[in-house]
C-alpha cells in the first residue's frame, strides 16, 4: 500500500485550501436554496423571499411535504380612477359568470386590481360570494336591488302588460313573454347607477355571464376614458329588433321637443337616425359590454329622459331594452367625440365576436380569435356607420369583412 504523506511545511497551506473548498460549497448550497433550488427547512407561505425584477419568488414547502417554487406579483401602485366592474346576476349564473371573470382578470384586471360590484334582486348565496371573491384581484361588494327598482311602478296597468306578453309570446319575440327580463332591462336602464354601492365610483365596466375578452389589455381603460374626455364606450354595435321598441323613437322625439336644451350641438343623432331624426335606424351599442361614466346617467338630461320613458310605460307595454335606451341617450346627450369604440379589446358575447382584423393589433395583443369571425364590419353591425358618421379611419381590409 502506497503511503500518502503531506510534505513537511505544507500542512497549513493544505488546511487553508480545504477550508476554502468547504466555504465555497456552503455558499453554493445557500445560493441554490435562495434561488429556488432545493431545501429550505420550515419555510411556510411568505417565508423566504428574494426580489427578482419586481416579482417575488418564494420557495414553499407545502403541507404535503413537497417543495414548491412560486412567483407572486407586486400589487399595482400607479394612479387609478374611481372605477369598478359591475355585474347584475342571479345565483344560478355563478358558473357561467366566473368564466367571464377569469377572462377579464387574466386579460386586464389582475394588472390593475379594480373593484367589482355584484347586484341581484335576491340575496347572493355564500357560495356565489366566496367563489367570485376568490377569482377577483380587487375588492368585491355584493348588493341587493331594492324592490321598487325591480317591480311594476304604480302607473303601469298590469293586465295590459300581461296581454302584451301573451301577444309577444305568440309572435315568438325573444324574451317577449318574460317579466323578469323586463325588470332587468328597466333596472339596467334607470337604476343600477343609483345603487349605494356605486356611489364611490365615477366609472363602471359592465360584465355579463359567458363573455370573453379575446386580447390582452395592457393599459388602464378607465384612465384612457378620463384622459381622452370619453364618457361612453362600446365594443360591438348592432340593430335592434323593431318589434321590441315600436314607440321608443316617437317617445324620444316627444322628449327632445320638450327638452332641446339637453342636446349639444355636436351630438351624434346621425348614428341613430338616417333621416335627421324622423325615424330610428335601430342602431345601438350592445350594452352587455359598457365602459362608461356613471355621471352620464346621473346627470340631469338622462334622469329626465329615463323618467319620461318610464312614465310612457314601454318597458312593460313593449319590451324596451337598456341597449337602445342607453345608446339613444349617449348619442343625443353627448358630444360625438365623447363616445369611443374599443376596437382593440377583442370581445365575445353569444353570438358575436369582436376580433381585431388588423394583424398588428391582434398579434401584438395576443388575441385568441379568428378575424374572419369579426362582426364589426358586417352589414348587420352598425360599426361601419359609427366610423363613417364620425369620419374615423378604418383598419385596412375592412371591406373584405363587410358581407
Ligand atoms: P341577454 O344577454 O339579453 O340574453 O340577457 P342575459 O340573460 O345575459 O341577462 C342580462 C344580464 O342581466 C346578465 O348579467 C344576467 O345575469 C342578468 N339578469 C337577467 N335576468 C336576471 C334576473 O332575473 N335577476 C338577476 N339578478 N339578474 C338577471
Ligand atoms: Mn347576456
Amino acid at each position: 500500500m502506497a503511503k500518502f504523506s503531506i510534505p513537511k511545511g505544507r500542512e497549513m497551506l493544505y488546511k487553508r485550501v480545504g477550508f476554502l473548498c468547504v466555504a465555497v460549497l456552503a455558499l453554493y448550497m445557500l445560493l441554490q436554496t435562495l434561488g429556488g433550488g432545493s431545501v429550505l427547512p420550515g419555510s411556510g407561505a411568505g417565508g423566504s423571499a428574494v426580489s427578482v425584477r419586481g416579482r417575488e419568488q418564494y420557495v414553499l414547502s407545502g403541507k404535503d411535504g413537497y417543495k414548491y417554487r412560486r412567483v407572486s406579483y407586486e400589487p399595482y401602485s400607479g394612479p387609478k380612477e374611481r372605477a369598478t366592474f359591475v355585474t347584475l346576476a342571479r345565483n344560478r349564473d355563478l358558473y357561467s359568470l366566473i368564466e367571464s371573470i377569469k377572462s377579464v382578470e387574466d386579460r386586464f384586471n389582475s394588472k390593475f386590481q379594480y373593484d367589482w360590484v355584484f347586484l341581484n334582486d335576491e340575496e347572493f348565496t355564500d357560495e356565489f360570494k366566496n367563489v367570485t371573491t376568490a377569482m377577483i384581484s380587487g375588492t368585491t361588494k355584493y348588493g341587493l336591488v331594492p324592490k321598487e327598482h325591480w317591480s311594476f311602478p304604480s302607473w303601469i296597468d298590469k293586465d295590459k302588460a300581461a296581454k302584451v306578453r301573451a301577444e309577444m309570446r305568440e309572435k315568438k319575440i325573444i324574451y317577449g313573454d318574460s317579466v323578469s327580463y323586463r325588470h332587468m332591462c328597466r333596472f339596467e336602464s334607470g337604476f343600477f347607477y343609483r345603487h349605494p354601492l356605486l356611489a364611490d365610483y365615477d366609472w363602471y365596466w359592465r360584465v355579463e355571464p359567458d363573455i370573453r375578452l379575446h386580447c390582452d389589455i395592457d393599459y388602464d381603460v378607465f384612465k384612457f376614458m378620463a384622459d381622452n374626455n370619453k364618457k361612453y364606450a362600446f365594443t360591438i354595435s348592432i340593430k335592434e329588433y323593431e318589434a321590441t321598441i315600436p314607440t321608443l323613437w316617437q317617445t324620444t322625439r316627444d322628449f327632445m321637443a320638450l327638452h332641446p336644451e339637453y342636446l349639444p350641438e355636436n351630438n351624434m343623432l346621425d348614428f341613430v337616425s338616417d333621416d335627421g331624426g324622423l325615424s330610428y335606424n335601430l342602431c345601438h351599442f350592445w350594452s352587455n359590454f359598457e365602459i362608461a361614466s356613471l355621471d352620464l346617467w346621473r346627470g340631469e338630461a338622462y334622469s329626465a329622459y329615463f323618467d319620461y320613458l318610464d312614465k310612457a310605460g314601454g318597458f312593460f307595454y313593449e319590451r324596451w331594452g337598456d341597449a337602445p335606451v342607453h345608446s339613444i341617450a349617449a348619442s343625443l346627450f353627448l358630444e360625438r367625440d365623447q363616445i369611443h369604440h374599443f376596437g382593440d379589446l377583442g370581445y365575445f358575447h353569444v353570438p358575436f365576436h369582436q376580433c381585431p382584423i388588423d394583424d398588428n393589433t391582434r398579434l401584438g395583443n395576443r388575441c385568441d380569435c379568428d378575424p374572419s369571425k369579426d362582426f364589426t364590419w358586417n352589414s348587420y353591425s352598425c360599426g361601419s356607420k359609427f366610423y363613417s358618421v364620425n369620419k374615423l379611419p378604418r383598419p385596412e381590409g375592412w371591406q373584405e369583412h363587410a358581407h
